[in-house]
């Protein structure tokens, strides 16, 4: 089977840790970003000097024509895909829901999951040869983020239930399909929300004591990539020091 992957927002945090760690244990690495082209580069780059191949590919996950772009340009430099992360999402800052106005709900749900549900269907398509679809998910999909983001945290729990039904509906097709759900993990994705010390602060509440690294989640994902995993489907695995 060929080893080539698409990693929707590969280009920083936790896609980024899953990219070049995939490249550098052999796979070919179609990275996809939305704004942050030298990161992406810098990310490739990463992968050619371990001796791997990647692209980088600009596209917004809640634009299908973006997400066919992707995979084709994918299949165009590496042939048939085997493998799908689906990676890309967002958080928006601390809010009750009845304070939400609906421009914050529909980018939620545009990226967070209708992005998913097109990346994950054009897995769906094109592992012709079967392979590996991971959905990046949150332990907010179990937590339910009150006071701070339910909306993040449905659109995450509507990932677990996709990767229960979808991995029932491509397991006859040899295509695995499973959930992660980190827990507190140091990325910009905190900043972006408004809380650049999220993690830091709230990861001493976990039962390890620390919040995680990207590539601690990079490494689960990266197993679930792997052959090493080839009886793993459906499973919804947390990453949260215990969280
Ligand atoms: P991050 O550091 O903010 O990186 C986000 C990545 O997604 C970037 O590569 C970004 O591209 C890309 N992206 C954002 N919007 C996009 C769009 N519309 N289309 C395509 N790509 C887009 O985030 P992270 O912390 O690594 O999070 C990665 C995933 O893990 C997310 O799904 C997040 O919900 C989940 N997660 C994170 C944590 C945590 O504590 N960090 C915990 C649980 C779950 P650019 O570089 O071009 O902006």
């Amino acid at each position: 089977m060929s080893r080539a992957i698409v990693i929707t927002g590969g280009s920083r945090g936790i896609g980024r840790a899953a990219a070049l760690q995939a490249g550098a244990r052999g796979w070919s690495v179609a990275v996809n970003y939305v704004r942050d082209a030298a990161a992406a580069e810098e990310v490739v780059a990463g992968i050619a000097k371990a001796g791997g191949k990647a692209i980088a590919v600009q596209g917004d996950v809640a634009e299908e024509a973006d997400v066919l772009r992707l995979f084709d340009a994918a299949e165009t430099a590496f042939g048939p895909l085997s493998g799908v992360v689906v990676n890309s999402g967002v958080v928006a800052p601390p809010s009750r829901l009845a304070d939400m106005d609906l421009a914050r709900l529909r980018r939620m749900f545009d990226i967070n999951l209708l992005g998913a549900m097109l990346t994950a269907r054009e897995g769906a398509r094109r592992l012709t040869q079967g392979g590996s679809i991971v959905l990046v998910s949150s332990a907010a999909a179990r937590l339910g983020g009150p006071n701070e983001y339910v909306d993040y945290a449905a659109s995450k729990g509507a990932l677990d239930t996709l990767a229960i039904g979808l991995s029932k509906e491509l397991g006859p097709q040899g295509i695995r399909v499973n959930s992660i759900r980190p827990g507190l993990i140091e990325t910009d994705i905190h900043a972006s929300g408004g809380q650049p010390d999220r993690a830091r602060r709230l990861g001493t509440s976990a039962p390890l004591g620390r919040p995680g690294r990207a590539d601690e989640v990079g490494e689960a994902i990266v197993w679930l990539l792997s052959d090493a995993a080839s009886y793993v489907t459906g499973s919804i695995m947390d990453v949260t020091g215990g969280r």
